[in-house]
Parts: C-alpha cells; structure tokens; sequence
C-alpha cells in the first residue's frame, strides 16, 4: 500500500511514530488508496517551524513576483486537471465532470489572486495638518493555519492558500482526512510552481491535528471550512487565545419557487441544488419551498425526474450522483431519515440505502425527497449533508421568506421568479450570504465574496477581493515633513 508522508520544508518528511489513517474509496470500499500520517504535536511544531523562518524571506519577495508563481501554479493545475480529477474522485467519490469543476476552481482563483498581488491596494488620505502624509499598506499576518472539509478537496483550500500566499503569508495546510491525496497533489504543484521550501506546509491526520495548529502561539492566522460544531470550538480557542479566525460553516439552504416562475427552469435547479455532489455541499439545497399553487403537481414532477438520477461510482462516465463520502455519514443520513419518518414527514421517494449494481461495494443513498415538511421537524432545521430534501409549503412570497429565514444557517438561498418586484423584495429580505435569482442554491463563482451569516460564517468572505481582508492586516504610516512638532488634535485646532 502506498504510503505518504508529511510535506514540511520542501520535503516528504516521514513521522517520527508511524501511526496513520487509511484513505479509502466511498464507492469501492475494497479500493484503499494509501496511508497517511496522524500526525502528532511533534511534527505540527516541525511544519510551523518551517513555515516561520519561510515566513522572512516570502514576505519580502515583491508581490508581483509571488503572483508569477501562483500564475505558474494555475497553468499546472490546468496542465494536471485530468490526473488530478480521476485521484479527487477516486478518494471522495463525486464524479468527474464535479471534480473537473472543483480544480476549474482552483485555476480560476490561482489566476484571480496572480492578478491581485499588482493591486493591493492601500489607502492615501489628507492630513489634518500641514506638511505631513497619511498613507496605509496592507501586510501579511504570517504563520496561517489552514483546516478545511473534504467535499471540495481542492477548491475551497485554494480560495485560503492562493490569496493567503499572494499577500505574502506562509502555510501549514490540515485537509480532511477524507481527502488527504488531493492536499499531496496540491503541495506537488506549488513545488514545481516555485514555492520556496517552508512557504506552503501539509500536515494530515484528524482533529487532533487541526487543534494543534490551533494552540500553536506561532500561527497568527486560523483558516477554517468545516462543520458548525467544529468551528465553533475554533472560534473559541481562538478567542481565548487572540488569533483572527475566518470560518466557513455548514448550511440548510432553501430553494423557494412561486407560481409565476420558470417551473422546468426550477426542476432543474433543485435537482442539481439536492442531489449534485450527493447532497454534500455547504450551499446544497436541502429545502425546497413551493407555492401551494404549485405545490401537487411540482412534486410530481420533481419524483419523476429524480427516479432518473444514475446513481455509481464517479469514475464511470454515466453517473450523476456519486457516494456519500464514509460510514459515519451514511449512518448520519439514516438517522436523519429515521426521524424525519417519525416526525410525520412524508417520504415519497428514497429513503433507503442503494445496493444494487455499481453501488453494491460503497456508501450509497438514495436520492430522498420528503413532502410536508413543517418547521418544527427536524429535517427542517437541521444540516444532514446529504441527498436529502425537504418539501414545505407557502401561501405567499412572504410566508415563503420567512420559513427560508427560519433557520439557524445563514449561507446560500435561491428564489424561481418571473416578477421582478418579488426577486427584488427576496433579494432585500433573505436571511443569508448569498442569493440566487431563478439558480440553484449552489454555483459561486472564484471572483465575487463567498460566505454566509447567522451560524455559517463569523463575518468573513472567501472568494474575490474579500479573501485578501482575511489574510491581511493594515499598516498605517504617518510622514511629517514639518520639521517641527505637530501635536495632533492640539497643536492644528
Ligand atoms: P468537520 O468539522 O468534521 O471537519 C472539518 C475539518 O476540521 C477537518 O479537517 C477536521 O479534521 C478538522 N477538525 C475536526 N475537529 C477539529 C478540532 N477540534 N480542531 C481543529 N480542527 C478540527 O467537517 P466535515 O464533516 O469534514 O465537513 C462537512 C461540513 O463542512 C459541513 O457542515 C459543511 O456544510 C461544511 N462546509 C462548509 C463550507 C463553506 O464554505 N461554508 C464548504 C464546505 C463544507
């Protein structure tokens, strides 16, 4: 079996104990892909260590120059998409025209951030005294730790690690421990980009490993995607202990379409917001809100086309819905169904595990729709993060809003219109980071803010220009060129 290691300071460093993790195929769970490092505090210390002293030397290389290397890395992750789509796949089971999707991503974000380090921009404003300049810089934080989710092994790590590198910071990089193979791959382009030793660091292994990075004094910065309950236990250590923290966190996103809308244009966007990437993105559509106008022959129509949905493995060219990513989240999934069952939710389609054919030898599930969802239930509150939906029911646009806004997550939203007064009201009125007009709950694209409120995020935006906030602290700078002692608000009023 192939064993990995640990990439610190430019090398493939083995661990000092040998205790690992299997990485194993959700669609072939006889297909083991290889070992990787739980790695200990030992070897976090080692991996921030490295990452402090690249810290000197990547800070003070011009910022135009970072950006050629992340250019260079935008044209290897081009060059290796194929390669690198059949190994993303292959560990976390979504298929090939997702994964192609998710490096696209990263190409696009490489790109975006190359262009961003000729414009990082300051401020200049007027002094209120004579003879002086004000001026302000943006600069890099320094150490920044980096944790993230497997459903996207490779866009969402690069939407922190490009822009966090084009400021000038250096990284210890903890993927998931679902998909550590495609963080390997990730260090392997940014090698031959031209990333200097100790810029860019991975460490694998599970929580225990994220929480080092977090307790370690040397690391300024905590970069989080991840689970609400997880990012909650960041936020609050890195609270105690001073550290800025941007965390990307679960969702329950709904989807509302009224009367007047597109209604094929809808179908489809639901079923590619539910049941694309199996149900398990942030910003997947797990609620459905419909018109009672439209309420019956809408469903109808969405159990009809949902029975077409090929489920396998994502390797296979026909599959449109892989599987889900381990045992732990099947389980999860089956609680879920079991309680939505015993809260009196409907289930008209779905609801088991698939075993036949292709899915015989992994984690599958059933795309699994359940009607006259209330919002007392709990599969109407709840993240499951999987191919789960929840079908409720609206008297008006209003009512609608308000059962979208009935929600702890605040991340994606999407309304199927054709009015435009209505698009406009929903626009102003949703609760959450990111609206849709007539698109599905999910498709952010690399340039424009990504992040949601309420318990998705803590004010942060990944994505576009609002990543370089993140990653950047300010620097203000006074010149006075007096010649003599200016007092400031005493010598000038
Ligand atoms: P998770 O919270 O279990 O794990 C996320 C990462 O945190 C992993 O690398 C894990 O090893 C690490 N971790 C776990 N405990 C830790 C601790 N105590 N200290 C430090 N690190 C720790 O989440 P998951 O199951 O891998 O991913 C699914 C979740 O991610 C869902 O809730 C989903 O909505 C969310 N997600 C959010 C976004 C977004 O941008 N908002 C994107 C993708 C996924």
């Amino acid at each position: 079996m192939q064993q990995f290691h640990n990439y610190i300071n430019g090398s493939l460093t083995p661990s000092s104990h040998g205790n690992t993790f299997t990485n194993i195929n959700p669609a072939d769970t006889n297909d083991i892909i290889g070992q990787f490092p739980l790695s200990s505090k030992q070897e976090i210390d080692l991996a921030v260590d490295s990452a402090t002293k690249a810290f000197s030397i990547w800070s003070k290389i011009p910022a135009p120059k970072r950006g050629d290397i992340l250019r260079k890395a935008g044209d290897i992750f081009t060059r290796r998409k194929d390669e690198l789509s059949a190994i993303m796949t292959r560990e976390m089971g979504k298929p090939l025209f997702e994964t192609l999707g998710d490096i696209q991503e990263a190409i696009d974000t490489a790109y975006y951030a190359a262009t961003e380090t000729r414009r990082l921009f300051g401020y200049t404003a007027p002094s209120e005294m004579d003879n002086k300049m004000n001026m302000s810089f943006r600069t890099p934080i320094g150490v920044c730790g980096i944790i993230t989710a497997w459903n996207f092994p490779i866009a969402v790590p690069s939407w922190k690690i490009l822009p966090a590198l084009a400021c000038g910071n250096t990284i210890v990089f903890k993927p998931s421990e679902d998909s550590p193979y495609s963080a390997h791959i990730f260090a392997e382009i940014l090698e031959e980009a031209g990333c200097p030793p100790g810029v860019f660091n991975v460490i694998y292994g599970d929580g225990a490993a994220g929480s080092f990075l977090v307790e370690h004094p040397a690391v300024k910065l905590i970069g989080f995607t991840g689970s609400t309950q997880t990012g909650k236990k960041i936020a609050e250590r890195c609270g105690a202990l001073n550290k800025k923290c941007s965390l990307e966190m679960g969702g329950k996103n709904a989807q509302i379409v009224m009367p007047d809308a597109n209604l094929e244009l809808a179908l489809d966007g639901v079923l590619w917001g539910a049941f694309g990437t199996t149900g398990q993105r942030c910003t997947a559509t797990s609620r459905l809100i419909l018109h009672a106008d439209i309420y019956d022959s809408f469903i109808n129509a969405l159990i009809t086309k949902t029975t077409q949905i090929k489920l396998g493995n994502g390797a296979h060219a026909a599959t449109q819905m892989g599987p889900v990513i381990n045992a732990k989240q099947l389980e999860k999934i089956i609680h879920y169904v079991s309680i939505a069952r015993s809260e009196g939710a409907t289930c008209v389609i779905g609801g088991d595990v698939e075993i036949a054919g292709d899915c015989s030898k992994g984690h599958f599930y059933k795309p699994t729709i359940f009607i006259d969802v209330t919002s007392d239930m709990t599969i109407f509150k709840e993240e499951i993060f999987g191919p789960v939906l929840a079908v409720s029911k609206a008297v008006s646009l209003e009512h609608a809003i308000e059962l979208a806004n009935n929600c702890e997550y605040g991340l994606s939203s999407s309304l199927f219109t054709g009015n435009v007064d209505a698009a406009f009201r929903a626009i102003r009125d949703i609760e959450a980071g990111i609206t849709y007009i007539n698109a599905p709950t999910i498709g952010a694209e690399a340039h424009m803010p990504f992040g949601g409120i309420k318990g998705t995020g803590n004010g942060h935006r990944e994505g576009g220009w609002t990543a370089f906030e993140i990653f950047t602290e300010w620097k203000t700078v006074y010149v006075d060129y007096s010649g003599s002692l200016q007092r400031a608000q005493i010598d000038n009023y």
